[in-house]
């Protein structure tokens, strides 16, 4: 794994060590290549209203379909990406590939990309998101970029720019992952955040119990009161989804609603939205 721990790595450099530097060069030779063959995809993740069923956003997720090895998941290629520098060229496709598939949603259903911190480190960064975004005839209040927590601990002032210059612009900025890492409010105090992508640790998974209830509420009750849209990552069923809006979120995201889809059918998924009643829509998706 990526983050596996230093130490470790020092003490016990062996052969599946050496394996395992040889496979992300190998990975990273092929990222280098699938990028020019259009081996890689977007797919879109609803990101739906609770009180209403609706869809307000969808997620641009980056799919790998390698013709021998098969579908690479982005846990396994996006560090590697960043790690090499390929994510900029990564980020800024993927954000061209978004917009332009954006333009045929209504105009209140925004796109979310995620960014790596490494892609804030070149110079121009803010250019190349926004200019992507624009070239396909968006306007900049449609986008939001998802950034964790590990952004501020590049401490790098063309963060701080790169943000009040995107913010500025329109753009919105969602905090993602909420919980995983320091969970700081300096953070939320800081910078402006219009989202809080509570993590899905909090909501699925077993241990998943009347702790992470409390921290949903706390969370909630607390962007609530800033103006903040709150966000529940991995709802998978109708259960999780009663439970998160009973305590306090305001959007949801995950299997219950959709998986992540090509472009056609996140286009069905709003069709339908226009051809249901709006109690029968939250019958369905939320009630
Ligand atoms: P993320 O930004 O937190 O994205 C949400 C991940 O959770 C996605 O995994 C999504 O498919 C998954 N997910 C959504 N709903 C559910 C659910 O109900 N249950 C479960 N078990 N999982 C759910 P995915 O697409 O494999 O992406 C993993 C991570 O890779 C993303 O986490 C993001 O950090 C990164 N990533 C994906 N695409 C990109 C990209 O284009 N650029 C960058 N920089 N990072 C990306
Ligand atoms: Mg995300
Ligand atoms: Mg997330
Ligand atoms: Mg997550």
């Amino acid at each position: 794994e990526a983050k596996a721990d230093g130490s470790r790595q020092i003490r016990f450099f062996d052969h599946s060590m050496a394996r395992d530097i040889a496979h992300r060069r190998e990975i990273e030779t092929e990222l280098r290549r699938a990028l020019r063959e259009n081996e890689l995809a977007v797919y879109f993740q609803p990101i739906v209203e609770l009180e209403t069923g609706r869809i307000r956003c969808f997620e641009a997720l980056v799919r790998w379909f390698h013709p021998e090895r098969g579908e690479i998941s982005p846990d396994e290629f996006i560090p590697i990406a960043e790690e090499s520098g390929a994510i900029v060229t990564l980020g800024n496709w993927l954000t061209a590939q978004a917009a332009s598939v954006a333009t045929s949603w209504p105009e209140e259903v925004r796109v979310a990309v995620n960014l790596s911190p490494l892609q804030l480190k070149v110079p121009g960064a803010a250019l190349g998101i926004i200019s992507a975004f624009r070239e396909a005839g968006l306007p900049p209040e449609r986008l939001e970029l998802e950034v964790t927590e590990g952004l501020f601990l590049e401490d790098s002032p063309n963060i701080a720019m790169f943000i009040e210059e995107l913010s500025g612009m329109g753009v919105r900025f969602a905090l993602d992952d909420f919980g995983t890492g320091y969970s700081s409010l300096g953070y939320i105090n800081q910078w402006p955040f219009s989202k809080i992508k509570v993590d899905r640790s909090f909501v699925s998974g077993s241990q998943a119990g009347r702790k992470s209830d409390a921290i949903i509420r706390a969370v909630s009750q607390m962007g609530k009161s800033l103006g903040m849209e709150i966000v529940a990552e991995g709802l998978e069923t109708i259960d999780q989804v009663r439970a998160v809006r009973e305590a306090g979120c305001t959007h949801g995201q995950g299997y219950h609603f959709s998986r992540a889809v090509p472009a056609y059918q996140a286009a069905l998924l709003l069709a339908e939205e226009r051809e249901t009643a709006p109690e029968e829509l939250f019958r369905r998706r939320a009630g």
